[in-house]
């Protein structure tokens, strides 16, 4: 969703700069962490248990907090999720999608994390945890994203 009205004063914008009240407001896509947890050529998936995509099979991940570094957001959203410790290994690439009914524009930062420590339980927006071999994955990968991080990680097997 692109906003067209200042939200300092409700005027309108013109690109980036409001026109009454000359607020800058800079209108970027939404930046999010993604945790692919491998072993042993598996991959941690998790059921999904809320909208959207309820009942998919999902990354570990989420938005990034207002000035967090990607590296922190994937750890937190990965213990969050997951309880394990993760320390990401390295960037599997960067996607573009839309997410949510406002269509919000996200800038998705994959990492290829290991296993440092904790024990594997499901988060509360996850119905389960379960490993998944990379040659019977689930058909149901939850958002464009998430299933272009997948083909990217079976691609570099
Ligand atoms: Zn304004």
């Amino acid at each position: 969703m692109k906003y067209t009205n200042c939200p300092k004063c409700g005027n309108n914008l013109e690109q980036y700069k409001c026109t009454t009240c000359d607020f800058v407001f800079y209108q970027n896509s939404k930046p999010t962490a993604s945790a692919l947890i491998i072993k042993d050529n598996k991959i941690l998936l998790g059921r999904r248990s809320i909208e959207p995509s309820k009942g998919m099979w999902d990354i570990p991940g989420g938005f990034c907090n207002y000035g967090e570094h990607p590296e922190d957001a994937v750890k937190r959203e990965a213990l969050e999720e997951t309880s394990l410790i993760v320390e990401p290994k390295e960037v599997l690439g960067i996607f573009m999608d839309e997410y949510g009914v406002d269509k919000e524009s996200t800038l998705n930062i994959a990492y290829i994390v290991n296993i440092v420590g904790g024990e594997e339980k499901a988060g509360d927006d996850l119905e389960k945890l379960e490993w998944f071999s990379y040659d019977k994955l689930p058909s149901d990968i939850a958002f464009e994203n998430g299933r272009q991080m997948i083909e990217a990680w079976k691609n570099k097997l």
